[in-house]
């Protein structure tokens, strides 16, 4: 099946002193990916949602002392997908990289919707197990009781030499869940085979492609703070450098929060 990516940004940042100290991530985007499969569409992602815009408490204290969200009513998915002139209800299926607030505040806007983590990823959302797990995720994106469709690997499938799930219920085979641990508990990349090479939207596995080569100072160090584990983080960055290596052009990463990528994707600078 041949499918279509739209790319969007559901979610804009302006985390603060982030100009001065980490100038790479002055303002961030939340890119996400809608798919037409069909007659079925499939979010990879889905930033922030309505009730976020309206209220940004719901994304906690961080957020009010760092993250800065913009209030901008036009920019979660379910409002880019009206605008592009589906039905919300034709979003089946959501996958999400992770659940920070930053990719999953969209779930309540799509009830109906399967949503795809890996297990750990939702164990976590269940049981916290430190501050860190208890403070990133936020309740009030969970309390629709999403559909959850959890993932774990459990054979030697590989990805251009990475491991990787295949088949995933309801959704075609062209999609592919790439775990890429150390982010959060269960954080993983989505490969989408577009017939004119592959997409692996990588969430917040890195954030600016330079890191792909020579992370920038500042994002050296926010990625210690940013990363649960950051040993993880790195060989996860590794496995998307043996990706990209073994697709001999054919495999481009993208990241959610790089200004860079949306300057490429929207041809303009985000603001
Ligand atoms: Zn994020």
């Amino acid at each position: 099946m041949k499918l279509k990516i739209h790319y969007l940004n559901c979610g804009t940042f302006h985390p603060r002193f982030a100009s001065t100290l980490v100038p790479a991530l002055s303002v961030t985007p939340c890119l996400c990916m809608l798919i037409e499969a069909g007659e079925q569409l499939i979010l990879v992602d889905c930033g922030l949602g309505t009730k976020d815009m309206e209220d940004g408490s719901r994304l906690g204290l961080p957020n009010l002392l760092l993250l800065n969200a913009e209030s901008n009513p036009k920019l979660p998915a379910v409002r880019q997908v009206q605008k592009l002139g589906f039905s919300t209800k034709d979003v089946r299926h959501i996958i999400c990289t992770h659940l920070d607030r930053d990719h999953a505040g969209g779930l309540p806007d799509f009830p109906d919707a399967s949503v795809h983590v890996m297990s750990a990823e939702r164990d976590a959302v269940l049981n916290p197990r430190n501050l860190m797990e208890k403070q990133r995720y936020r309740k009030c994106h969970f309390a629709h009781g999403p559909k959850w469709v959890t993932h774990d690997v459990t054979s030697n499938e590989e990805w251009f030499g990475v491991r990787c799930i295949h088949e995933l219920p309801g959704l075609p085979p062209e999609i592919v869940m790439v775990p890429l641990n150390g982010h959060s508990r269960g954080h993983c990349g989505v490969a989408v085979d577009t017939g004119n090479g592959w997409v692996l939207h990588c969430g917040d596995a890195y954030y600016v492609k330079q890191e792909l080569e020579r992370a920038p100072i500042g994002v050296r160090v926010f990625r210690r703070v940013a990363h649960e584990d950051y040993s993880a983080a790195m060989a996860s960055i590794d496995q998307i450098r043996l990706a990209i290596r073994n697709g001999k052009g054919t495999v481009t990463a993208i990241a959610a929060h790089d200004k860079y990528e949306y300057k490429r994707i929207f041809g303009e600078r985000l603001v």
